[in-house]
């Protein structure tokens, strides 16, 4: 049956085991932690198609042996994805220096003995761990988020939970997933021996139907709930998904029933879950009902030079920088912490300092997608408002100074900031000449020049209308 892909796919991960009680420099989890950075770094597609067919043959001293199914496999790994390989393998154990691509799979795998200790694929997918890169330390707060933020500190508390289930809700790229982990992390470090698993409800959906196909759901079902806490992420992707949900009903019975912990997130309130059966529902709004709102100005700065402090190459990223991303880029929080990280990893390619002139080239697309239509409207009224003055004022006959100088910056403003003629602009004030316009743009240019307050006041109205 054809699997939908959500847009955004996060790295999943589903831990049944716990984390503690792995070994951590063991090769088949150091190999787990190499292929979520993989997954990462290579992207979704490429990750299913290349990687992910890889086997662990043997990590010892400097070297990494790793199966290829076929040998065209082995040699397009090798050309496209050695280094990035050996960079990952690495940074999990510095004495490697060299990774081989095999020719083999499985076959090879257990031909290379015991003592090679090949961890099985599907063995190595489920002590992944929940994501070690997202913690409460490092998730920045705001009013937007708050709210949220304390309900997930509260689950990761000891003791029986206040409220259960929890249910974050928010739209994409604003913090859910980074909770999520942020839970299991902090539960994991106060309770080593606890089962954490975290799934996204298209990982659920897969893994059931799939059950079903092996007829084989008895497993399926222990294995879920069993855990102490249980995260299941954008449930929104399976409205409409009879069986699945039936599943999931059951599931989350169980679990709360016998006083474990339920974290659930999806893109809208339980409201607005259009295609989600009421008995999943009213379930949910049992617990907690957390919303996370857009990141404000305020958050966003913070986010940015919270990211900052911790880029790996010590970008210097001046203060207007970050000032000019938070302002501009304010529709989430993924995107906003790509585009620094666009910046920095461009500059660093192209050995440049990052200054304001660089961000614009390097963000050419992005900003231009996001800049919203500025209206002749819109500028008078920001530019009356700012002198006190009110609209109609502004567009009248009158030609007294306080009036009429006014009335000229907010024709200067509107030829700079909007593509419109200066007849256009003419006819949007009050029927006037574009001579008039002309003159008021001249007129404003030259007083620029030699006024300091004037020159002041526009680049205000400016910042005003362009951020
Ligand atoms: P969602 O699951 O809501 O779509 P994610 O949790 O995947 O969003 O967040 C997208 C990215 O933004 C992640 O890299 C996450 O770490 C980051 N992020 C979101 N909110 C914050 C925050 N308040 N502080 C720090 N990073 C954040
Ligand atoms: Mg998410």
């Amino acid at each position: 049956m054809p699997v939908v892909v959500p847009a955004g796919r996060e790295p999943t991960a589903l831990a049944l085991d716990s984390a503690a009680a792995l070994d951590r420099d063991v090769p088949g989890e150091l190999w787990a932690r190499v292929r979520i950075a993989l997954r990462q770094d290579a992207g979704d597609h490429s990750f299913d198609a290349w990687l992910a067919p890889l086997a662990l043959l043997t990590a010892d001293g400097d070297t990494v042996r790793l199966a290829a199914p076929t040998a065209f496999a082995a040699d397009w790994v090798t050309s496209h994805f050695a280094d990035l390989l050996r960079r990952h393998w690495s940074a999990q154990r510095p004495a490697i220096r060299r990774v081989l691509i095999e020719v083999g799979g499985s076959a090879a795998a257990a031909a290379a003995g015991p003592a090679a200790k090949p961890a099985p694929l599907a063995a190595v997918r489920q002590t992944l761990p929940v994501d070690a890169r997202y913690n409460f330390d490092n998730f920045v707060v705001g009013k937007s988020n708050e709210l949220a933020y304390n309900a997930a500190l509260a689950m990761a508390e000891p003791g029986a939970p206040g409220f259960n289930p929890l249910f974050l809700h928010g739209t994409t790229g604003l913090g859910k997933t980074h909770l999520m982990h942020a839970i299991g992390n902090a539960y994991l470090a106060r309770h080593p021996d606890a089962k954490v698993a975290y799934l996204s409800a298209e990982k659920f959906m897969v893994e059931f139907l799939a059950a079903m196909r092996a007829k084989d759901t008895i497993s399926f079902k222990q294995r879920l709930r069993s855990v102490d806490l249980l995260m299941i992420d954008d449930v929104q992707f399976i409205a409409g998904k009879e069986s699945t949900q039936e599943e999931f009903f059951h599931t989350m019975n169980e679990i709360i029933g016998a006083g474990k912990r339920l974290v659930i997130t999806a893109d809208r309130s339980p409201q607005n879950l259009e295609g989600i059966q009421d008995r999943i529902l009213s379930r949910m709004a049992w617990g907690l009902v957390a919303d996370i709102n857009p990141a404000d100005y305020e958050l966003r700065l913070n986010i940015l030079h919270a990211k900052v402090s911790t880029l790996a190459n010590r970008a210097q990223v001046p203060d207007d920088v970050i000032e000019f991303l938070a302002r501009k880029i304010t529709a989430n929080v993924r995107e906003l912490e790509g585009a620094l990280n666009r910046v920095t990893a461009f500059a660093l390619l192209v050995n440049k300092p990052i200054t304001l002139e660089f961000t614009r080239e390097t963000l050419a697309d992005l900003l231009r997608a996001h800049e919203k239509k500025l209206t002749i409207d819109e500028i008078q009224r920001k530019v009356a408002d700012y002198y006190g003055l009110k609209l109609t004022e502004l567009l009248s006959e009158r030609r007294s100074r306080e009036v009429a100088r006014p009335r000229q910056i907010a024709m200067y403003l509107a030829k700079k900031l909007t593509p419109r003629s200066l007849p256009e602009i003419g006819r949007r004030f009050g029927n006037r000449d574009h001579t008039t316009v002309m003159h008021a743009v001249k007129k404003v240019e030259e007083l620029r020049g030699k006024d300091p307050e004037i020159d002041s006041d526009v680049a205000t109205l400016a910042r005003l209308l362009d951020g």
